[in-house]
């Protein structure tokens, strides 16, 4: 046994992830379902490092150094858990299944507790930073059992990107925890992208800018505030000339969005939670919709009313469409964030957001210079009870507030839609707003269903006599 690392899985993900493994120097056991994955890849890439080829999961365990690291990158779901199985029963106490497909972070949880009590350590580990990533240095979110990442962290650690020296890759907490942060990573990822496609959109349609024309907008944009991987990649998006027509390629893809659910898991985790995260659930939403293609057709022609006026001054517009994806963008990272620090109290799971911040610097797909920002706020006070708080994006909001409204209303105006934009904005006004609304809502349940309420001038609880005097008792 000479392998101080085994992969099992290995589609794109595995394969490049174990070349990852072999290019740092270790020696790494390969294992995948069909072997052919196996040899295509040993073909391919075998002068990459030092890789030992096995068929079955006995002769995989077998070449492992104990305790055993075996990770496995296979379909998740149903094909993960067989997998555990079949490595549960060739392993021996103390060795260690890493997960890092994309669980939901609740079948980490009952995974972990299954293989606890077998002895074994199971780590969930969330990894971003698509296949690209997995081979020259992903952003790793590993679960689990503390003492695991002692043996396992270091080797993590090196194949993960780095950012000043600090790997993307730290001990997230206890059990679930490192997929639940990768579900929200994904979340966050969906709300980037979706506030990214509106102001796309408001580029073409109020200011009638071409693919071209926006794709130089983002370019600029991201030598700013707004320096990310997802607006770098935008630009490129844009550029990309469609071969067989001659049209930018971004007119030729039809525009229904599909999703893998793990924005979907975030907005249900949400709920349950009791957290907004409107932007997530926005962009959630906004790919269903699109992707209702008999719906939309059918709807084509219906009204758009006669309000419009297109924005004059582009200078001014192209400013402020920057403007509010900078302030949206930090309402959805702070309602993520509140996720997090929910799922947090939730799970006994002791998370520092401050720690998320730093490992999602490079490597994963949301990295950007903004996480440098949301760091250092998380170092200066990591109790801030919103990111909005935090002063440097308070002022932020703060510059870029006036532009933020002027692009609703335009929208609005122009019967574009800026479902992100907007619910952003509206959770913004909702959060600093003295009253709310919800005083009502109260008087409603107290009225149909005996609810009950509090008083701003009285401790207790309270209910009127709705359908008798109308007169207060205390509950
Ligand atoms: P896929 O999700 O397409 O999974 C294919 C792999 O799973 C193959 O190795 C396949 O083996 C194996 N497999 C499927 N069913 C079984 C089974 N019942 N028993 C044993 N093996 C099985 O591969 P990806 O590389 O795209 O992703 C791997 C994991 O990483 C997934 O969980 C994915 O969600 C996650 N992930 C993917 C990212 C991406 O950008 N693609 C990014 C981050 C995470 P065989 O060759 O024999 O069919």
């Amino acid at each position: 046994a000479r392998a101080q690392i085994g992969v099992t899985g290995l589609a794109v993900m595995g394969s490049n992830i174990a070349r990852n493994f072999a290019r740092h120097g270790y020696t790494v056991a390969l294992h995948n379902r069909s072997v052919a994955k196996t040899d295509a890849l040993l073909a391919e890439h075998g002068g990459d490092g030092d890789f030992v080829r096995t068929e079955t999961v006995e002769e995989f365990v077998a070449a492992l150094e104990k305790p055993r690291r075996v990770l496995i990158m296979v379909k998740a779901g149903e094909a993960t858990d067989a997998v555990i199985e079949e490595l549960a029963d060739a392993m021996e106490p103390g060795d260690i299944i890493i997960d890092g497909g994309n669980a939901l972070y609740t079948d980490t949880i009952r995974r972990e507790k299954a293989m606890a009590a077998r002895g074994l350590n199971f780590v969930g580990a969330g990894i971003s930073g698509g296949e690209e990533g997995a081979l020259n240095g992903p952003a790793i979110m590993p679960g689990g059992p503390k003492e695991s990442y002692e043996s396992l962290g270091p080797l993590l650690e090196s194949i993960a990107a780095q950012v000043d020296g600090t790997p993307c890759c730290t001990h997230i907490g206890p059990d679930g925890s490192g997929h639940f942060v990768k579900m929200v990573h994904n979340g966050i990822e969906y709300a980037d992208m979706q506030l990214i496609g509106e102001a796309y959109n408001l580029f073409r349609d109020a200011l009638g800018f071409d693919a071209k024309q926006i794709a130089d907008v983002f370019t600029d944009w991201n030598s700013g505030d707004l320096e990310s991987y997802l607006v770098e990649i935008t630009a490129e998006v844009l550029n990309q000339v469609d071969a067989k027509t001659g049209k930018p390629l971004v007119d030729v893809i039809v525009d229904a969005a599909e999703q893998k659910g793990t924005g979907r898991w975030t907005v249900k985790s949400a709920l349950d939670l009791g957290i907004p995260v409107t932007g997530i659930a926005e962009a959630v939403f906004a790919r269903a919709l699109s992707g209702s293609r008999a719906q939309r057709k059918a709807a084509q022609g219906l009204a758009s009313g006669t309000l419009a006026e297109k924005p004059t001054d582009v200078a001014q517009f192209t400013e402020d469409i920057r403007q509010a994806l900078y302030a949206s963008k930090i309402v959805a990272y702070a309602q993520g964030f509140d996720q997090i620090a929910a799922g947090s109290a939730e799970y006994d799971w002791n998370l520092h957001p401050g720690d998320l911040a730093t490992i999602w610097r490079g490597g994963c797909i949301i990295r950007a210079r903004f996480l440098n920002r949301i760091k250092e706020a998380y170092e200066a006070n990591p109790e801030l009870p919103s990111l909005i708080l935090a002063p440097y994006f308070r002022e932020a909001i703060e510059t870029a507030i006036d532009s933020w409204r002027r692009v609703v209303s335009t929208a609005t105006l122009l019967g574009i839609p800026v479902p992100a934009f907007a619910s952003s904005l509206s959770y913004y006004d909702a959060l600093r707003a003295e009253r709310l609304p919800a005083a009502l809502t109260q008087g409603q349940r107290d009225f149909f269903g005996a609810h009950t309420y509090e008083r701003i001038d009285a401790e207790g609880k309270y209910h009127t006599l709705w359908s008798g005097d109308r007169s207060e008792v205390q509950a």
